[in-house]
């Protein structure tokens, strides 16, 4: 069989450089779009072509795919700083949701009818139950969850009209880094949970906080569902082999654990996996946070045939190796 190319927007970020190695030692052949605002030069792999372009751009998108005879695409590139979104939401559809309408126009155009988008779990916003299952009713809590929802209904728009095939993955909170510790997440100032955890245990911070301790939770914290980047990009494989055997596809599909930990529980986790004493302190709870968010994964298990394989053990040791890497450096 002809080696399939995939076009991986956001590949110089924290996921998809993930998933250009993922894809690599699947036999892929991955060319990265990205315009490198969040995403890094020096993920970028030796040999992988690289396109230095902008999704508000089409013309930096027909030049992708008049150089590079695309198969599939994987549609990462997007902005995701959730309380940004509520200052400059402009910003955010403008990348988010006319990027993606700019990328499908010149898939189109170019004849690419397979899409894997990034979504989010932020689509579902305050869930009413635990574990969410794909059919819950979508309630968008900010303008990035909104550009999110958008995104999805564009493509399942298209595809009804038989313009495209995709599946749209939601994911929960990724984390985690690679084993080669060339990649992992990069942000001077992050917001996640696991970053955060890990600057204060490297002791690049004094203290961490807590954001809300007055949960209806067992131990009053939030509650989340950590999901391994590489379990993440497997299903992303997975789903790429679903577009291309299938005639039809409008998918969407959640990608967690299945496991809920609240921030106490991560924090003493994390306690053991580094041998640190991690410092915190309780603090009031983050405007728009919900207690608790946890996946389930039965769909992706039926559709993808794929159930995740590293706990949260595993996701703290390669975040902490990712940490102490990229500590040694500054
Ligand atoms: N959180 C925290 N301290 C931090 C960052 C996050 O206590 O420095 C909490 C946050 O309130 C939530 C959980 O950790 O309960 C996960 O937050 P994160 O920002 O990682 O992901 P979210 O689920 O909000 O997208």
């Amino acid at each position: 069989m002809k080696t399939k190319t995939i076009l991986v927007t956001g590949g110089a970020g924290y996921i998809g450089s993930h998933m250009v190695r993922v894809l690599r030692e699947a036999g892929f052949k991955p060319v990265i779009f990205d315009n490198l605002s969040t995403g890094h030069r020096e993920f970028i792999p030796r040999g992988v072509p690289f396109v230095c372009g902008d999704l508000r751009d089409p013309k930096d998108i027909r030049k992708a795919f008049i150089k590079h005879k695309i198969d599939a695409v994987i549609h990462f590139a997007a902005l995701i700083v959730v309380p940004e979104s509520v200052i400059e939401p402009f910003k955010y559809y403008e990348n988010n949701v006319l990027g993606s309408l700019n990328l499908f126009s010149e898939m189109e155009r170019a004849g690419i009818r397979n899409v894997v988008f990034s979504s989010s779990a932020c689509v579902y916003g305050q869930p009413l139950r635990n574990p969410i299952m794909e059919n819950e009713p979508l309630k968008v809590a900010n303008p990035y969850g909104a550009t999110k929802v958008m995104v999805e209904q564009i493509l399942g728009d298209l595809a009804f009209a038989g313009k495209m095939k995709y599946v749209a993955l939601r994911y929960f909170n990724v984390a985690g880094a690679h084993p080669s510790g060339e990649i992992g997440i990069k942000m001077d100032r992050p917001t996640h949970l696991i970053p955060n955890v890990m600057q204060a245990a490297s002791g690049k911070v004094k203290e961490m906080k807590v954001f809300g301790h007055n949960y209806p939770t067992p131990d009053g914290t939030g509650v989340r569902d950590y999901i391994h980047v590489l379990d993440l990009c497997e299903a992303h494989l997975l789903a790429l082999k679903l577009l291309f055997k299938r005639r039809e596809c409008a998918e969407m599909i959640n990608l967690g654990n299945g496991k809920g930990f609240s921030v106490l529980q991560v924090i003493r986790a994390a306690q053991k996996v580094t041998g640190r004493k991690i410092p915190f302190k309780l603090c009031p709870k983050r405007p728009g946070d919900c207690p608790s968010v946890v996946a389930s994964f039965q769909k992706a298990k039926k559709v993808l045939g794929w159930a995740p394989k590293r706990g949260l053990d595993e996701i703290l040791s390669s975040a902490w190796g990712w940490e102490q890497k990229i500590s040694s450096r500054t």
